[in-house]
Formats: structure tokens, sequence, C-alpha cells
């Protein structure tokens, strides 16, 4: 089968990297290599830099409606090859294809659809005194460095180029070396609806170089981050050499909180969700399910019972709930953690192994949903994160020790309640140190509220107004009167 081969996007042409050499990436369903991506190095980025900043001049200075224009053209284009994103994310990532035109490509065409109107609306800050007024101008920063994960590729990715875009930045950007596809196909729409050359870059290849060129360069003045804890420590670091604007939406260990209150039917429903949905590879998937006592026995069988009823296998079957992995290093890695449980004191309930699937699925990355009980809140399968289909279950008995268990990781990314008292709902989300609490449901996201994450899940917040201050700089006017 001949490869697909992509180039980088700078200054509104495909270019060859500069090494001349490409990475073979696969399709974590089959294990077969499908396409190849430019092994790009920090002479690429300098050149999309270059070009960024050289289109910067204009960009910056179009009116916020012709910015808004070219967004809706590019939402546009995308739904008209909706099919074709989608299936090429489920191909590059494992996931189920249905899941991808749902939840990807869906949530891409909404980012764009999102920011250019946001950008239209009155976002005016003025504060009129005795003897003088002042007012806040808010000025595009310039080229903004974006960087994402594999998980949900071109979805984060969108998130952040459509609003770095809509207040006037240019853009260099670099998915993940695993799924570098989508974003390919977003450059070839850029060039469909003629965004201007030099607008948004994409430079492929390995976080490093690539991405730490891109946040070592002098000519970045802003870097948004999504990823690893870990990576996202390191881009902390080798940003504040030029005090780069930084935001960073980090890993996640989130507790769903399970009360007898609650519908437990509706709440097992939602928890398989947000266990495994995605293969479980999620930032916001609540992997730690704490349960109250008395209701633990009921929700653990039907739990159990209805996990191993998920479908997992071929991720272009309609029926499919779980596709594969995204690579062989994940899978091992979401394995060891597994062998780890049971080292320390954990029991299987389901899963930790592979579905029997046949040819060519046989050689790609599965793993059956697991569920794990009886580790200590110590353990590292309960402090870590996993980002796989792998969740831990345990019991609480009052409010106070759900709080402390749930409070109780280095992360504070989000976290879901299950109750039918609204009072209980409240009081526990005024004491959870996280970025987002859902009561009664998961993965519910309105654009215009603050996302992210508090403790090592990350720093500021992205979404509506913390967007637009996020990608603009702040000079306050004072006019005496
Ligand atoms: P990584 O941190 O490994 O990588 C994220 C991106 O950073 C990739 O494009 C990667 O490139 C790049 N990168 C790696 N090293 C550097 C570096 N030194 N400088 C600049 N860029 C670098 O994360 P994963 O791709 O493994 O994604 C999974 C992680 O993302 C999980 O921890 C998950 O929780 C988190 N995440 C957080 C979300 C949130 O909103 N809080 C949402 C989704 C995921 P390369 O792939 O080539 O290594």
């Amino acid at each position: 089968m001949e490869l697909i081969k992509i180039q980088n996007f700078i200054d509104g042409r495909w270019q060859a990297p500069a090494t001349g050499s490409y990475l073979k990436n696969l399709n974590p369903a089959t294990g077969e290599a499908f396409s190849e991506i430019p092994r790009s190095a920090a002479d690429d980025v300098d050149l999309a830099v270059r070009s960024a900043e050289l289109a910067f001049g204009h960009w910056s200075k179009l009116p916020a409606e012709e910015r808004s224009q070219y967004l809706k053209k590019i939402a546009a284009r995308i739904e008209a090859r909706a099919d074709e994103f989608a299936e090429m994310e489920s191909r590059d990532q494992g996931k189920p294809v249905h899941l991808a035109r749902r939840m990807d490509i869906e949530r891409v065409i909404q980012n764009f659809r999102f920011f250019a109107d946001f950008i239209l609306q009155k976002h005016e800050e003025i504060f009129p005194e005795a003897e003088f007024t002042s007012h806040v101008l808010r000025k595009a920063v310039g080229v903004a460095g974006l960087i994402s994960p594999w998980n949900l590729p071109l979805y984060l990715l969108s998130w952040k180029i459509a609003p770095a875009l809509a207040c006037g930045n240019t853009v260099v950007a670099k998915p993940s070396e695993f799924t570098s596809m989508t974003a390919a196909l977003l450059a070839e729409v850029c060039l469909e609806v003629g965004l201007p050359a030099g607008v948004l870059n994409i430079v492929f290849g390995l976080g490093s170089p690539v991405g730490e060129a891109i946040v070592r360069h002098p000519r970045v003045p802003l870097i948004s981050f999504t990823g690893g804890t870990e990576t996202g420590r390191r881009i902390y670091r080798d940003s504040a050499e030029h005090f780069k604007k930084i935001s960073l939406e980090l890993g996640g260990k989130n507790p769903n909180l399970i009360f007898a209150d609650c519908d437990l039917d509706q709440a097992i429903q939602t928890t398989l969700r947000s266990s495994f949905l995605n293969q479980g590879e999620i930032c916001l998937c609540g992997s730690r399910i704490y349960v109250e006592e008395k209701i633990y026995p009921q929700f653990i069988e039907k739990f159990v019972a209805q996990a191993r009823q998920l479908k997992v296998g071929d991720p272009t079957d309609p029926k499919t709930f779980m596709g594969a992995l995204v690579s062989e290093a994940h899978l091992q890695k979401v394995k060891s953690f597994i062998e780890i449980a049971k080292e320390e004191g954990g029991k299987i309930l389901c899963g930790g192994d592979a579905p029997e699937l046949p040819a060519p699925l046989r050689k790609g990355f599965f793993l059956n949903p697991t569920v794990i009980t009886g580790l200590a809140e110590n353990s590292r399968c309960v402090q870590e994160e996993i980002f796989g289909p792998v969740v831990t279950v345990s019991t609480f008995s009052s409010e106070k020790e759900a709080l402390e268990k749930a409070n109780g990781v280095k992360y504070g990314l989000s976290a879901t309640v299950w109750t039918q008292s609204p009072e209980k709902a409240e009081r526990l989300a005024s004491h959870l140190n996280v970025g987002t609490v859902w009561v009664n449901g998961w993965l519910l996201r309105d654009l215009r509220v603050p996302f992210g994450g508090m403790k090592h899940s990350g720093i500021g917040r992205e979404g509506g107004r913390d967007s637009l201050e996020f990608y603009t700089e702040a000079t306050t006017v004072v006019v005496k009167q």
C-alpha cells in the first residue's frame, strides 16, 4: 500500500522539512504504517515563525468581521468534508469513526464558528469616574505557538487555532507526531478558502526538536500547550527565558463521586462513558470512581456487567464503542499500570486483556475496559494518570471522606458528582479543587465558560472571555476629563 505523505504547511505552501526525512505513522487499529510525516527541525520552525511574523502585520489589522468570515468559511469547508476528516482522525488515532464524526469533528466546526461569532460581540471595558475615564485596548499578541496532544487531535488544536486567529494573531502550530493527519487536512481547507499565506503555519514532527523550538523561539511571545504534566513542566521552564504568555492544559486523575441519593442507572450509563469513551484517552475521564458504601454492591455488579458488554474493536464498525489505543508504547504503558495494580493488591474485576479480533486488527493496540478494586488511596494506580481504559473503584461513607479522597491527588482538572441534592452538589463543588465540576453528567461543555485545571493539571483558563484575554495583550488608557 502506498503511504500518504504530508508536508509542512508554511507561508501558504506545502514545504518539505529541512532534514528531508520523514517519520512513519501507524494506524493503531492494524499496527501498519499508512502515512509519512515530516521529521522537521528547528530550521523549519524558524521559517514558519518568519512567515507568521510577516503575515501578522496584515492579519492583525484586518477588521474583526473579515477574520470572522475566514473562520466561518473554514468551518463550512470542514463541515462539507466532515466524513473524510472523521475517517482520517480515526485511522490516525484509533478511535471509532462514528465517535470522531460526532465528537471530534463536530467540535472542530463548533470551535471555528464559536470564535467567529464571539469576536464580533462587544467586549468593551470602559470605567468612567468623576475626574478620568479608563478603557482597555486589546491587541493581538503576535505569533502564537500552539502545541497539542494525540487524544483529541484536531478538536484540541482548533480550540487553540480558532481563538488565536480570531483575535488577530498568526500561528505556528505543532500537532502530536502520532496524529498529524487532520491538521494537514485543515491546511488544505485553509488553501481552499484562501486564508492569507503565513496566517496559519503547521510544522510536523517530534516534540523535541519541533515543539521545543517553538517554545524557545524568541519571536513567539505566546504558547498554548495541551499535553502531559511532565512536558508542561518543561515547557513552563523553557518559556520563562522570554516571559511568554502561557497556558498549560495538562493531565488529570478525575474523581467521580457517586452518592446513594443519585439516579443509579443514569450514573452507571454516564460512568461507562466517562471511564471508557475514546479508549479512556480523554484528560477529563473520571478514572477514580468513589461510590457511597451503601450502594456499592449494586453499583459494582451492574457497572462491571455492562463494562464487559462494551464492544471493542474495528473502528469503522458503527457498533464499536472503543477502538485501539494510540500506539504500542502507550498500550504497554497502560498495561504496565495493570501489572502494578496487581502488585499493589488490586483486584481486576474485568479487562486487563485484549479482545480476540480477526486480521488485520490482530496487530492493533486494543485493550478491554478494565475495572480495578481493592487499591489503597496512595497506590500508584490511584495517584497517577494512566490515560487508558482503566478505572479504579472504591467507597466512601461520608461527604467529608469523599472530598478528602477526591482532592487527594496532585491533579485538579475536573470532577463529577452524582446526587439528587442540589445543596450537596453545590457544597461539594465549592470544596473540590478542580477546574470543572459536573453534576449528574459528564463532558457537557459550553464554550463561553473557563476551561482549565488547578495544581498539576495546568495554568490558566481558555474559553470565551478567558480565550479573548489570553490571546490578546491589554493596554489601559486613562483619559483625564
Ligand atoms: P505530551 O505531553 O507527550 O505531548 C503533547 C505535545 O507536546 C505533543 O505535540 C508533543 O510532541 C509535544 N512535546 C513533547 N515534548 C515537547 C517539548 N519539550 N517542548 C514542546 N513540545 C513538546 O502529551 P501526549 O501527546 O502524550 O498527550 C497525553 C497527555 O495530554 C495526557 O497527560 C493528557 O492528560 C493530556 N491532555 C490534557 C488535556 C487538558 O485539557 N488538560 C486534554 C487532553 C490531553 P510529540 O507527540 O512529538 O512528543
